[in-house]
Order: C-alpha cells, then sequence, then structure tokens
C-alpha cells in the first residue's frame, strides 16, 4: 500500500507510557484517493518509530468495499523497505516493476522486497467485498538495502494447541520457521485464541515485541490490550504470556531486535538522510508523464495500466533522523 500521510506523527499520537509493556493507540490515517479507505496506524509514532526492524504498522478493516469499489492503489514506489502484507479477508492483486504478479490472501504472507527501488500496484478483485488486514513494513538494514528487488509468497501450516492456533510468517515461532528471507532477524505471526485461553510463548529475549490486536482483549503478560492497539514488549524476558477472556482473539505478534540504526522515513521511503529523500522523490517524479509512466530507476508493474501515484511535496523543514 502507499502511504499518503504527507505529515509526521508528531501532532497526533497518543500513548500511555508505562513500566514494561506500553499500549500504543492507533491513529486514524486516511490513505486519500477518491475512495478513502481509512487506516488505523500505530507505528511510527512520536517515541518510537521501530520495534526491531518492524518501522510501519497500518491495520484495516473490515471495510465493506462492495460499494466503493474496493482498494485501488496505483503504481508508486518503494526503496530501502519490505513491505509485508496480511490480510484477514479479501484479495488483493500485486503487481510490480520486478515482474510479479500474485495474489495476496488471507493466512498468506506476500513479502516484496523494495531494496534499490521497485514501483508495484494493489487491487482488489471484483469477487472481494470485505477488506480486513494488516499493511507492514520492515525497514533494511544499511548493508542490504540496495539489494534487488525482490518477492516471497510463503502460506504457513496452522500451528495448533489447546486453545490456539498460529502461523508463523517470517521467523522462528511454536516450533515453526519460515523460509521466507528476512535482512534482519525478525518475528511475524499471526495468533487466534479461543476465549479464556492462556498461551505461553517462548521468544528469543535480545527481541522487543508487538502484539497488534486484531479483534479482542488481550492481557500481553499482564497488560490489557485491545483493538488495533499494538503493545510494545522491550526485550528481557524469554516468555510472553497471552491470556483471553471471555471472547476469541486475533492478533499479530512481531519482533526483533532493537534495529540500532537512525532511519528517515517519509511517503514510501526509507532512508538515512534528507538529501537521499530529496534524490528518490526526483526519480520518481521523472517517471511521471502527462500521459502516465515511462520506465525510469523504479521500472513500471508489469501489466499494469493504471496512472501513477505523484509524490507529495516535501515538507519545507528538513527530515530528521529518528530511531
Ligand atoms: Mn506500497
Amino acid at each position: 500500500m502507499s502511504n499518503l500521510e504527507d505529515k509526521p506523527p508528531e501532532l497526533e499520537c497518543e500513548a500511555t507510557p508505562a513500566a514494561g509493556v506500553e499500549i500504543m493507540t492507533p491513529r486514524d490515517v486516511p490513505l486519500g484517493g477518491p475512495r478513502a479507505m481509512r487506516v488505523r496506524r500505530t507505528l511510527p509514532q512520536r517515541h518510537r518509530s521501530l520495534i526491531g526492524a518492524w518501522c510501519f504498522v497500518d491495520h484495516y478493516g473490515p471495510d465493506l468495499v462492495a460499494d466503493s469499489g474496493g482498494m485501488t492503489v496505483a503504481p508508486h514506489p518503494h526503496t530501502g523497505l519490505q513491505t509485508v502484507s496480511w490480510l484477514f479477508t479479501g484479495e488483493v492483486e500485486h503487481r510490480d516493476s520486478a515482474g510479479h504478479h500474485a495474489m495476496v490472501r488471507p493466512g498468506e504472507v506476500n513479502l516484496m522486497t523494495a531494496g534499490r527501488g521497485i514501483s508495484h500496484s494493489e487491487v482488489s478483485p471484483p469477487t472481494t467485498t470485505t477488506l480486513h488486514g494488516a499493511q507492514l513494513w520492515v525497514a533494511l538494514p544499511d548493508d542490504s538495502r540496495f539489494v534487488d528487488p525482490g518477492f516471497a509468497h510463503h502460506a504457513p501450516k496452522p500451528v495448533t494447541g489447546p486453545g490456539y492456533e498460529a502461523r508463523v510468517f517470517l521467523g522462528s515461532l511454536l516450533g515453526d520457521t519460515s523460509p521466507v528471507t528476512t535482512y534482519t532477524p525478525l518475528l511475524g505471526a499471526e495468533i487466534l485464541l479461543d476465549a479464556g485461553t492462556t498461551l505461553e510463548l517462548d521468544v528469543d529475549p535480545a527481541y522487543e515485541l508487538g502484539v497488534l490486536v486484531d479483534a479482542g482483549v488481550v492481557s500481553v503478560s499482564g497488560t490489557e490490550a485491545g483493538s488495533s492497539d499494538l503493545a510494545f514488549v522491550p526485550p528481557g524476558s524469554s516468555r510472553l504470556e497471552l491470556t483471553s477472556y471471555d471472547e476469541p482473539v486475533r492478533l499479530l505478534l512481531l519482533g526483533g531486535p532493537p534495529f540500532g540504526e537512525s532511519i528517515v522515513m517519509w511517503w514510501n521511503i526509507v532512508a538515512r538522510t534528507h538529501e537521499e529523500v530529496v534524490d528518490w522523490r526526483a526519480r520518481w517524479q521523472a517517471q511521471i508523464t502527462d500521459t502516465g509512466m515511462v520506465d525510469g530507476w523504479f521500472g513500471r508493474p508489469v501489466g499494469d495500466e493504471l496512472p501513477p501515484i505523484p509524490a507529495p511535496p516535501l515538507p519545507n523543514a528538513r527530515l530528521k533522523e529518528r530511531r
């Protein structure tokens, strides 16, 4: 998806500071365009830009899109990151300039590596009447951020136990390991809990974790998180306890070791400096013409004739490094 938020999150974020687990509440962000989807954004926030290498967490739906025509995100660029698409309901058709054409489906991860630069589009087919999912980004570390663009798909086999079901789409959890390549250690899993269930998870104490709650209320090692909250768990513990109450819970568990690098994040670009952002933006704008789109640094999504999304204007102030 394309991030159309052109102002930094400084003014809107809310957070409840607490020792240990910290609840980050979402802000409502319109993605813009004629069929404006709204998303609930929990990362980045003013005081926290990253959880591991995870740098962007948007949660959306369930949206009844039968009348609006669904998701139509025209070609737009990315650099320096991987996009991770996870759906609960609906389907989205992905096309990118590295030649990949794939459907995003519930329970199956699509991971697109932007590396030095890629362009892509995302369109829901007419058969999709409800869209519900999460759009996540992973920052690439400095030594890998100019890798070739790539794409991976994985449909994890559910791991089940008393009162729970998990799908491990990145990294390792509950004895399952995803084959998808990442450039820093990462964890990504969907977990379903029946009502009245406690799930004790072995986790890497070097990881910081984020629990994005889709549905229900869950206790995250003793701190309650509700729908669309992102519970941050600092490193240092090898156990994570997830407890549901009188209703089932669906959540995404994200994590990784602290990223340790400062990033400059603007629009669809993860860079290291203001100047880099200016350069990437100019390369994209050079591909946009009065009649559509020409080839260039980011290429063109193969098989897509939608007019491209122009970059928003740069802010007057220098973009700040965040970590
Ligand atoms: Mn995108």
